[in-house]
């Protein structure tokens, strides 16, 4: 998107993916916003959209279901054919895209970044580009991030640590997505059934990983597989991690700047963070573009991508990483008594659905137990 969005504004642009086809294998339950939240950013292609969301489904461990009709909540994506169309925008805007070409270290003058060393793996050879500015969107890897100094490696509890079947069963949901909470099925996170159109879904789970380690993500779903969808047949597999953490303090130095998951944009409650990596692609082209003509992209001519991030999506992932570190302690009595609460919970109308955390707070004041866990974390 950053690619797409600099070369329309007449700069040069050169995007090097790692994979020698871009966004495959896909490593993503594909859920993400509605049509209308999708088509700010690029034109809406049916190609990539494998289903539309028009209602939630949560299920409390105790099996208390909470649904609700959203209708048009939401798509799932075919993310392969998603991220490819985003290349293909990229291409046509005038940006070069070279898969199969690893980024492998920056190239550093004066302590500014002035380009990056690029592996093409299919000759073996080594080579440098130099450039105005760098901007790292290599994801959890976040290996440009690291070399720069802006980020590290993530820890144990700073991350959701995923395990995902495509499935072909009988029974699946069509146009509602369910989220299955409890300790037994995924301790420090929640399980996940995302459709995929007639008879196909993503069915996953995200753990909070511990040392202790008392069975692997992959063990807990084929348990919730066995358990839910018997005879379900396994189409794809995807395994990976996703950053559950507040933002970086900072996501610029001078000559670069971080976008997406490497810059720690996603929901750090839910891991989801198709939306957040777009509407941070775009704020940074916008900072770019500025910079670029200017003539300036040292860190202080970066700074406004900072300041319009924390003021807008920034801020709602500082309130859910306090949610997450609040709801994965949670035991199941807790949460099975947290559903019976927000089960009978009917806000007024008119209220902004996607404001969780106020209802959130209102229903837990219903629960006196939680109200004191929730102290610190919600008020
Ligand atoms: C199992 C799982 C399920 C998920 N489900 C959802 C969901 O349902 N909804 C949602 O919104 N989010 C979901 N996410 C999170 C979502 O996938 C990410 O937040 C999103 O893809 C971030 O986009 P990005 O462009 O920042 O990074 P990515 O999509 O990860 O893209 C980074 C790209 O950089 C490439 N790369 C890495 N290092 C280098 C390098 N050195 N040189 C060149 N290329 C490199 C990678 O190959 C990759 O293609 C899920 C994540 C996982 C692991």
């Amino acid at each position: 998107m950053v690619a797409i969005r600099l070369a329309r504004a007449g700069f040069k642009s050169i995007l090097f993916e790692k994979r020698p086809r871009i966004g495959l294998p896909v490593r993503c339950g594909e859920a993400t916003g509605n049509r209308t939240e999708l088509a700010r950013f690029l034109p809406i292609d049916e190609k990539w959209i494998s289903a539309d969301i028009n209602a939630a489904r949560l299920i409390a461990p105790g099996g208390r279901i909470l649904e609700r009709s959203l209708p048009g909540i939401g798509v799932v994506l075919d993310r392969g054919r998603f991220d490819q169309a985003l290349a293909d925008l990229a291409r046509t805007a005038g940006a070069e895209v070279r898969p199969d070409n690893e980024v492998i270290d920056l190239i550093e003058e004066n302590g500014s970044v002035a380009g990056v060393r690029v592996r093409d793996h299919a000759s073996g050879r080594s080579y440098q580009v130099r450039a105005a500015v760098t901007v790292g969107a290599d994801g959890i890897e976040c290996s440009v991030g690291r070399r720069a100094g802006l980020t590290r490696h993530l820890g144990l509890a700073d991350i959701h640590s995923a395990f995902q079947y495509l499935i072909e069963a009988d029974d699946l949901p069509l146009d509602t997505i369910e989220f299955y909470t409890g300790r037994s099925i995924a301790p420090g996170g929640y399980a996940w059934v995302f459709p995929k159109g007639p008879g196909l879904a993503n069915v996953g789970l995200g753990i909070q990983p511990s040392p202790a380690g008392v069975a692997s993500p992959q063990e807990l779903l084929d348990r919730f597989v066995a358990g839910r969808y018997p005879g379900a047949r396994i189409r794809a597999t995807v395994a990976g991690g996703t950053s559950g953490t507040k933002p970086l303090k900072t996501m610029v130095a001078d000559g670069l700047l971080l976008v997406g998951e490497a810059a720690h944009q996603n929901n750090p409650l839910s891991g989801g963070g198709i939306m957040n990596a777009l509407e941070g692609a775009a704020l940074a082209a916008d900072v770019l573009a500025e910079a670029l003509s200017r003539g300036d992209t040292g860190a202080r001519a970066l700074e406004p991508y900072n300041r319009h991030w924390a003021r807008t999506v920034g801020s709602s992932i500082h309130k859910n990483a306090r949610l997450r570190k609040f709801f994965y302690q949670l035991s199941d009595h807790e949460l099975d008594d947290l559903a019976a609460v927000l089960q009978g919970f009917t806000h007024r109308s008119g209220d902004n659905v996607q404001d969780y955390a106020e209802i959130l707070k209102n229903a837990l004041m219903k629960v006196p137990g939680l109200v004191w866990k929730a102290r610190k974390l919600l008020w």
